[in-house]
C-alpha cells in the first residue's frame, strides 16, 4: 500500500466511523444476547424448523397489527406522536415489501434475480381491539418511557400477543441498546414477557418524521424478518467483522457474508462470495429483497404455534380483531378519547389545549365540548384552547357525533391558585392532597410501584415528612413528586440572596447493589419544559456515616442533612411548579422534609402604590386649585413635585 492509499484508506475508514455513529441500525443482536443460549430458544428453534409445511400456493397470510404511540404530550403529527397517515404510509411500504411491489425492486443485481423471494403476507392495522371495540389500530399513550425506551414501554400499554403484533413508536431507543428498532424472534420469549417490535418514529415508513432513505423506508420490513425468524445475512455477531464468515444465517441461498454498513457496494465480496448486500436484513444503504430461501423460513416461523405465530393470521384470529376480508366497520359509534397537551396537568390562567384522539372522525362529525365548574366554558372545537381564570373541580366532557350515533368521555380536572411561596413540612395526613386545593402537591408514577408516601416515623419539621424506597422498583421508572403550582413573581430582582430551594434529606444505602437517583428540576410553563437544577446518585445521597443500612432506613436526628438548590432562574415568573423525580433499584427508604423557598423577597404591591404616581394635588403659581393657567405644578403620592409648563 503506497502512502496516498494508505491515507485515502484511513479517511475511507473515517467516514465509516463516522455513519456507524450517526445511523442508527437495528437493536435485535443486542437484546437477544441474553436469550440466544438458552435451551428454551434452541428448543422452539428447532421444532419451527421441524413443523414446516410451508405450501406455496396458498392465499396471503392477513397480520393484525396494532401501533402503539408512546408520545410525551405533543399535539398528533408533532414529534413522536406520529400522524395517522405517516402509519398507513408504513403499513402500505411493508405491503409492497412482503409483496415484491416495492419499486427498488429493480435494482437487484443480475445474480440475485432469480431468487427473490415473495413472501405473500398483508399486513392490516386492527378495527377491533381486545374487548371487541372499534379501533383504527392506532393507540397514543402519554408516557415519558418513550424516551430512552426499552422493553419496560411495554408496561405502559400492549395488547394480547397472540393476536396482535403489538408496535410501540417512541421517542427514542435506551442509548445501550442504541438502535433504531429492535425485537426478538419467535421461542425467545416466555412467560408474561410481551412480544413486539420497538421503533423510534424517525424510521416509521417514508414520510413525516421519518424520510425516504432506503434505510429508514426499510426499517419495519427488517423488524419483521427477524419477528417471523430471520436472521441477519451475516449470521449472529457483529456487522462488518471478519470472523463472522463462520456463522450462518441458516438460510440456504444467501451468501456467507460479514454484512456491509450504511454503503451500497453491490460488487462486495466478503466471505469468497457476491455478497448480497442488497437484502432486507442487511446494513447496507441500498437493501430491497428477501430470498427465496428467507420466505419459507419466515414461512415455517407462520406455520408455527411456537410464540403464537399461526394463531395471528388463523380465521378466527381475523374475526376478532376485525382483519377479515368479510368484516365491515362502518357501523361503529366513535372512540372517544382525548388528553391535554404538553404536559397532563392544568394551570390558571395559562392556556390549556386540549388534544382530541377521538377513533371514528368522519366529514359529518360534530365535537361537543363542556368545562363544568366554577365558570362553565363549552366549545365545539375539534382541539379547542381553554383558559381557566377560577379555581377548583372541572368536569371536562367530550362528546362526539358520527352517522352511527353518539359517544361521550368526561375526565375530571383541579384548578389550582398559584402561591406565592412554598413552605411544606408534611404534616398533613391527607398528602398529597390538602384541604386547600393551592397546598395540595401531586405525584406521576407507575401505578404497580409504591411511590411518595407520606410517613410519620421521622421529620426535621414536627411530625411528618415524605419517603420513596426502590426496593422493589422495575425498570427504573420514574417516580415524580411535584410542588403545588408557585407564583414567585415577588422573589429577587438579583441584588440579594439568591432564590433557593431547602430541603431536608434523609437517606442510607440498603446494600451494594442500590442504584439510586433524586433530581431537582423547575417549570416556569406549567410543565411543558423542565430545567434539570441538581441531581444525587446513590453514593452522593448517603446523609449517614455508618455502612449499609439495610430494608428499613429509619434516620435519627442526626441522620437528616439540609440540601440547597438555587433556582434564581425562576424568579420573578408566576407560574413555576418544581420536581422531585426518584428512579433507583434495590434502595431502602429516602426521606424528604421541610421543604422551603428563601431569596430576595419583594413586596411586589408596595412597589406598584409607589410606582403608582398619583397626583395628590395640582396649582398654579398663585395657588389655584384646578386652573386652566398653562403653567402650573402637581404634587404625587411620593412626594414628588413637577412643574409643567404647555406651550401654544
Ligand atoms: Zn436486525
Amino acid at each position: 500500500m503506497n502512502l496516498k492509499k494508505g491515507f485515502l484508506f484511513l479517511v475511507f475508514l473515517f467516514c465509516n466511523f463516522m455513519l456507524a455513529q450517526n445511523t442508527k441500525l437495528c437493536g435485535t443482536d443486542f437484546v437477544m444476547q441474553k436469550y440466544r443460549n438458552t435451551p428454551h430458544f434452541k428448543f422452539a428453534q428447532s421444532q419451527i424448523i421441524k413443523n414446516s409445511n410451508y405450501n406455496l400456493s396458498q392465499n396471503a397470510k392477513i397480520i393484525p397489527l396494532v401501533f402503539h404511540i408512546i408520545h410525551d404530550g405533543d399535539s398528533i403529527g408533532e414529534e413522536e406522536n406520529i400522524s395517522v397517515d405517516q402509519i398507513n404510509d408504513a403499513v402500505s411500504i411493508l405491503n409492497e415489501d412482503y409483496n415484491i411491489l416495492n419499486e427498488d425492486l429493480n435494482n437487484v443485481v443480475q445474480s440475485f434475480e432469480n431468487i427473490i423471494g415473495d413472501v405473500n403476507v398483508e399486513f392490516r392495522l386492527a378495527r377491533l381491539d381486545p374487548s371487541g371495540n372499534c379501533t383504527n389500530g392506532i393507540n397514543r399513550v402519554f408516557s415519558p418511557l418513550g424516551n430512552q425506551a426499552n422493553d419496560c414501554v411495554k408496561e405502559v400499554i400492549s395488547w394480547d400477543d397472540t393476536k396482535y403484533v403489538n408496535i410501540w413508536v417512541v421517542e427514542d431507543i435506551d442509548n445501550d441498546i442504541g438502535a433504531a428498532a429492535y425485537t426478538y424472534l419467535p421461542g425467545s420469549l416466555w412467560g408474561d414477557q410481551v412480544e413486539g417490535i420497538i421503533i423510534n418514529h424517525e424510521y416509521v415508513g417514508s414520510i413525516g418524521t421519518s424520510n425516504n432513505t432506503p434505510y429508514k423506508r426499510h426499517t419495519l420490513s427488517h423488524e419483521f424478518g427477524h419477528y417471523f425468524n430471520l436472521e441477519h445475512t451475516w449470521g449472529w455477531g457483529t456487522n462488518s467483522e471478519l470472523d463472522n464468515c463462520s456463522y450462518d444465517d441458516g438460510v440456504d441461498d444467501t451468501p456467507n457474508t460479514i454484512g456491509s454498513y450504511s454503503t451500497c457496494n453491490l460488487s462486495q465480496e466478503s466471505c469468497g462470495n457476491l455478497d448480497n448486500i442488497q437484502n432486507f436484513m442487511d446494513y447496507s444503504s441500498c437493501t430491497c429483497m428477501f430470498t427465496s430461501g428467507q420466505v419459507i423460513r419466515m414461512q415455517n416461523c407462520l406455520n408455527s404455534s411456537i410464540s403464537f405465530r399461526n394463531n395471528l393470521w388463523s380465521n378466527n384470529n381475523l374475526w376478532d380483531t376485525g382483519t377479515h376480508d368479510n368484516y365491515n366497520n362502518s357501523n361503529c359509534l366513535p372512540s372517544v378519547d382525548f388528553f391535554i397537551s404538553e404536559a397532563d396537568r392544568v394551570c390558571i390562567a395559562s392556556p390549556i389545549n386540549f388534544i382530541n384522539t377521538t377513533v371514528g372522525i368522519d366529514d359529518n362529525t360534530s365535537f361537543s365540548w363542556s368545562f363544568i365548574g366554577d365558570e362553565t366554558q363549552f366549545s365545539s372545537d375539534k382541539n379547542p384552547e381553554i383558559i381557566f381564570s377560577d379555581p377548583g373541580e372541572y368536569q371536562v366532557t367530550l362528546s362526539v357525533v358520527n352517522d352511527m350515533g353518539e359517544s361521550s368521555l368526561t375526565k375530571t380536572y383541579n384548578v389550582y391558585n398559584s402561591e406565592t411561596n412554598l413552605n411544606e413540612s408534611f404534616q398533613n395526613t391527607q398528602f398529597p392532597n390538602n384541604p386547600n386545593l393551592s397546598l395540595s402537591w401531586s405525584i406521576e408514577a407507575p401505578t404497580t410501584e409504591t411511590t411518595w408516601t407520606r410517613s410519620p416515623i421521622s421529620s426535621t419539621a414536627e411530625t411528618g415528612s415524605v419517603r420513596i424506597r426502590s426496593r422493589y422498583f422495575d425498570c427504573y421508572q420514574k417516580h415524580y413528586l411535584y410542588t403545588p403550582n408557585l407564583d414567585l413573581s415577588n422573589f429577587g430582582l438579583g441584588i440579594g440572596e439568591p432564590l433557593k430551594l431547602y430541603f431536608d434529606l434523609a437517606y442510607g444505602k440498603r446494600n451494594n447493589q442500590t442504584n439510586d437517583l433524586l433530581e431537582i428540576s423547575y417549570s416556569k410553563d406549567c410543565g411543558k419544559t423542565w430545567q434539570v437544577r441538581a441531581s444525587w446518585d446513590t453514593e452522593e445521597l448517603i446523609t449517614i456515616n455508618s455502612g449499609n443500612v439495610g430494608n428499613n432506613f429509619t434516620p435519627d436526628s442526626g441522620d437528616w442533612v439540609e440540601k440547597t438548590v438555587n433556582i434564581q432562574s425562576a424568579a420573578e415568573e408566576s407560574d413555576v411548579i418544581i420536581k422531585f423525580e426518584f428512579s433507583g433499584d434495590r434502595g431502602t427508604y429516602l426521606y424528604i422534609d421541610n421543604v422551603r423557598l428563601e431569596g430576595e423577597w419583594i413586596n411586589i404591591q408596595e412597589i406598584n402604590i409607589v410606582e403608582e404616581n398619583k397626583i395628590i394635588k395640582q396649582f398654579d403659581l398663585l395657588g389655584r386649585e384646578n386652573t386652566n393657567s398653562k403653567f402650573y405644578i402637581n404634587i404625587y403620592n411620593n412626594g414628588r413635585v413637577q412643574k409643567y409648563y404647555e406651550a401654544y
